[in-house]
Order: C-alpha cells, then structure tokens, then sequence
C-alpha cells in the first residue's frame, strides 16, 4: 500500500522481491517529469550564467537509493537532492513534506484542543508585472501585511494559532504574477456564535488596512469540515507550479526563471504560528527549516536495526530519460 509520501512503500511480507522492484519503478516513473522539468530549468540557468545553480539542479536526484528490508518493508534511504527553491523535483518533495508536517500538527490540535476549529483562509491583492522588482515589492507588501494583521489586536483575539503560506502564480494571458497567501487559521468554537465572527466582508477590511491599500482585495474564508485533507494539500502546495515557468519558448522562460528567482530569494515561504508553532516546536519540527531541511526522511521512520535489508539503487539514465535499477550497487547488510 502506498503512503501519502509517494516515495515510502509499504507492502505485505509475502510479496516477491520482482514486485517490490517494480513498485519502487511505478513510484520513479511518477518522478520523470519532474526529472525532465528540472534538466530543462538547469539549461535556462546556464543561459542566464548561473552556471553553478545549473549542475546543481542537473544532478538533481539521479540516484534513489532504497532499504529493502528482509520483511518486505521498503524505505528510501537516500536522494540526493539539489534542493534549489524553483527545482521542480525538489519542489515536489518540499511540498510532500510540508503536506506531512501540517498535517501531524493537526492531528495534535485535533486530540488537544477539542475547543479549536480549523478556518481556511485565501489573502490575495493586485497582480502585478512579471519583474523581480514588481514580485519583490508584492510580496514585501504582503509579508508586511500578514504581520501587521496576525498582530492586530482582534485577531490575536481570535486566532490561536495559523499555517500560512505563500504561493506565486503566472498569468500568461497578460504576462503577470499573482502572489497569494493561503492560511489555515484555529480559532474558538464560540467565534462562529460570538460578537467576534467576521464575514467576509471584515476580512476584506482588515486585509485591506494590513496592506494599507487603497482598493478592496479579494478574500475567501471557509470553515473546514470533511475537506481537511484537500485544505492541508492547499496550504502545503508548491510556492509555483513548475508549468508556470518551464516553457518552450526559451527567452520567455528565462525571463520568468531570472524574475521568480530573485523576488523569491530568502523568502520564507511556510510559517507556523501560536499554538500551531508551538505543537511544531514539541513534536521537533523545525519551523524555520520546515521547507529547507532534509528533503529525504520526511517521515520520522524509527530506525530499525534488529532486521536486515538490501539496498537497491536507481540511477537517472540521461540518454534514456528514465531510472534504471543498477545492479552492481545493491549491498546485502546484515544487522547486529
Ligand atoms: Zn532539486
């Protein structure tokens, strides 16, 4: 059975070894476009002379490297990943790892605090043109913004504890880029019956002055009920989808790349804070590190040293743009 992590495979005891291979490959054919993406944006990084930034995202993730223990459970052991914030394949495993670390601290706020109730909310603003001087002064408005209002005085009120991250969309029709904030925030079962509720229309008000703009910004706020799953996968998406800068046209994606690059360079893009950043900080999440960190044991799997287990190895096959299984690697270790 899979996992949410697409990379951890779990399986009965008494499946062969031919299919344990052959479930690891399904789970690397999934990868190959994200492969494929990544050697694309490499070349648009030596065009641009980030000649460096360009190997680093080349080698990206060519050898997966799984324990295959000797009761069937498989575990990836090691990637090695590049872990440049546009890498689509690094992006992709940052994105499965925020999605598994939002979702641990929601499962504590769901046994602990019976008396919090999880609201999804979207901030968005203007868009602006697709230059790293209009994203940068975006999104320094809006990380201002978030600040000012995560500190107003009602809603430290309301609001015990938020998620929040950003996420960078491109408009191609008009060549423009949409940054927008998606939060998951916890707030008291009395807020929805109290003298604080806030419909959307407050939002828009409150957003409007923590942006200190001049125009009504469009907000949605929803309660979460039985979509928490699809609220989580929201918030823990990636900063920008890979088809908004890998394009056929060269020249375009190099502008684009050059642009996103540099307004997105030392953002933080994930946040915790109150008591979700608490449970964070005790359960050992780092928060500052929450998409930075390691990209391979996402999982906090124990490690089990009294069974044996083999390791395999896929190796990215540049001329045939897939992982191919290489045999001579494979190291059979018995455990103390
Ligand atoms: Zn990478």
């Amino acid at each position: 059975m899979l996992s949410n992590n697409d990379y951890t495979v779990s399986i009965t005891e008494n499946q062969d070894t031919v299919n344990t291979v052959e479930t690891i490959r399904a789970n690397l054919k999934k990868q190959t476009s994200k492969k494929t993406d990544s050697l694309k944006l490499s070349n648009s990084f030596h065009r641009l002379g980030y000649h460096k930034k360009a190997n680093r995202v080349y080698w990206c993730a060519t050898d997966w490297i799984y324990k295959i223990y000797s009761d069937g459970e498989i575990l990836l052991h090691d990637v090695n990943f590049c872990r440049e914030r546009l890498c689509p394949m690094c992006a992709a495993r940052r994105s499965l790892k925020v999605f598994k670390q939002v979702s641990d601290v929601m499962d504590i706020v769901d046994c602990t605090y019976n008396d919090l109730v999880p609201v999804f909310l979207t901030l968005t603003l203007k868009n602006c043109h697709a230059n790293s001087i209009d994203l940068s002064k975006t999104l320094d408005l809006i990380y201002d913004g978030w600040f000012r209002m995560t500190h107003h005085r009602k809603i430290q009120r309301v609001v015990k504890g938020w998620f929040r991250a950003l996420e960078v969309t491109f408009n191609t029709e008009n060549s423009t880029f949409h940054p927008h904030i998606h939060a998951i925030l916890l707030v008291d079962k009395e807020y929805f019956t109290g003298k604080d509720f806030m419909f959307t229309s407050d939002w828009v008000k409150l957003w409007r002055s923590s942006l200190r703009i001049d125009y009504d910004p469009v907000c949605d706020i929803r309660k979460i009920s039985n979509e928490r799953y699809h609220s989580v996968s929201e918030v823990s998406k990636y900063t920008v989808k890979s088809s908004d800068y890998i394009f056929e046209d060269e020249y375009f994606m190099d502008l684009i790349v050059e642009n996103l690059g540099q307004a997105l360079k030392s953002r933080r893009l994930y946040a915790f804070g109150g008591v979700m950043k608490s449970i964070a900080k005790e359960i050992g999440l780092d928060d500052k590190d929450i998409a930075e960190g390691d990209l391979v044991n996402i999982e906090n799997f124990e490690v089990r040293e009294d069974i044996s287990y083999v390791l395999k190895v896929f190796r990215w096959n540049m001329g045939l743009s897939e992982y191919v299984e290489i045999d001579e690697k494979n190291v059979y270790t018995e455990q103390n």
